[in-house]
């Protein structure tokens, strides 16, 4: 065999994406995958009918314009459907704002730790990845996030929620940051898990992106909507920056059936959302048990709790497994998504028997 052609040298140095492992199969004990912050419910039947029904016309390529789609977004959100950009989730529309926007050798400034996806989309655009470590309550340093702002900068990502550890930034701390960060920088508000929010106080980036053309609000239906493996997700950003970014979209990225499955989920919008009301209320069960334990647990406005466990993390990894519950582990400690309550028992009885940090 001959030699390969070699890739770009960032292609080459790029952080792998670990996705969240599904539990192996274990005869006699019931598992569970907390490891992906899915959504623990199955689709709602008029949601799987929708899907179903588009399966008739495989044949046809979707609607390129996702005319149906940013309509009802637009009726929902009360924004234009010129002020929208879909993609196979946001993480795809994350990559696409920033292959319009960064060329090699800019700076996209983010949290760390924060959503993993962040440093590879950059890197792959050529651009450079600074990440701006939490404070010590694992929170964004809005501060420190704004004195990394360089000339360089082209993008500031703020995750708020923050994956995977929890906490949302307060609406007066983004609109402190946004008012410092120059106009000619896009600050891109990923809110995939705003659902789940229910801090008064908590930050709300379509505020702001309605008075702010720098400002871009990134959703996703993957989480709360439970549409994780049919991959749809958008941003709402000031119709000149959202042309662009659809500019870079894939043609027919977003398939006909995720388009129906996601307008029937925007219209099953009220069901979706008492299933989110009862992921929040477990979410804070076994926040405020973990609590009792003894654990030093932030706070969490999103479908997962965050265990800093440090080096234990592998240990506790293993212990939650041999339980029949997979977590998803980090240098830094653990990620561990909210679940089907029996799920989240057992995490609760690992978590007691372990020990907290
Ligand atoms: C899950 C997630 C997303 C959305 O992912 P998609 O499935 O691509 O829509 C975006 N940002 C963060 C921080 C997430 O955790």
């Amino acid at each position: 065999m001959t030699t390969p052609p070699r890739p770009r040298q960032v292609i080459a140095d790029l952080p792998a994406y670990v996705p969240g492992r599904p539990p192996a199969a274990r005869p006699g004990v019931r598992t569970y995958k907390l490891s992906s912050n899915e959504n623990p419910y199955p689709p709602l039947p008029g949601i799987e009918k929708a899907a179903t029904e588009a399966l008739g016309t495989l044949n046809r390529y979707p609607d390129m314009g996702c005319t149906a789609l940013y309509a009802a977004l637009a009726d929902r959100l009360g924004v234009g459907a010129d002020e929208l950009a879909a993609g196979t989730g946001s993480v795809a529309v994350l990559y696409h704002l920033l292959q319009a926007y960064c060329d090699p050798g800019d700076e996209v400034v983010h949290a760390w730790r924060s959503f993993e996806a962040y440093p590879i989309a950059v890197t792959v655009t050529g651009a450079r990845s600074v990440r701006v470590p939490l404070t010590s309550g694992a929170e964004h340093d809005v501060a420190a996030m704004a004195a990394a702002v360089t000339d360089r900068t082209k993008v500031v990502v703020v995750c708020t929620p923050n994956n995977p550890t929890g906490p949302a930034l307060t609406h007066d701390e983004l609109t402190w940051l946004v008012e410092r960060v120059p106009e000619h920088v896009l600050v891109v508000v990923d809110e995939a898990y705003r659902e789940f929010v229910r801090l008064p106080s908590a930050a709300d980036g379509l505020a702001l992106q309605r008075t702010r053309a720098n400002v871009v609000v990134m959703r996703t239906l993957a989480k709360a909507y439970g549409l994780a493996g049919l991959r749809v997700g958008y941003a709402v950003a000031h119709p000149e920056v959202a042309a662009a970014v659809r500019a870079c979209a894939l043609p027919f990225g977003v398939s006909s059936v995720a388009q129906a499955a996601a307008i029937a989920a925007l219209d099953h919008e009220p069901e979706l959302m008492e299933r989110v009301e009862a992921i929040v209320a477990e979410r804070d069960r076994v926040l405020a048990t973990l609590r009792a334990q003894g654990w030093a647990v932030p706070d969490t406005q999103a479908n997962f709790v965050w265990l800093p466990l440090g080096e234990r993390t592998p240990a506790f990894a293993a212990a939650a497994e041999e339980a029949g519950v997979v977590v998803r582990p980090f240098p830094e400690g653990a990620r561990v998504s909210i679940g089907e309550p029996a799920g989240n028992d057992v995490l609760l009885d690992v978590a007691a028997r372990f020990g907290p940090v």
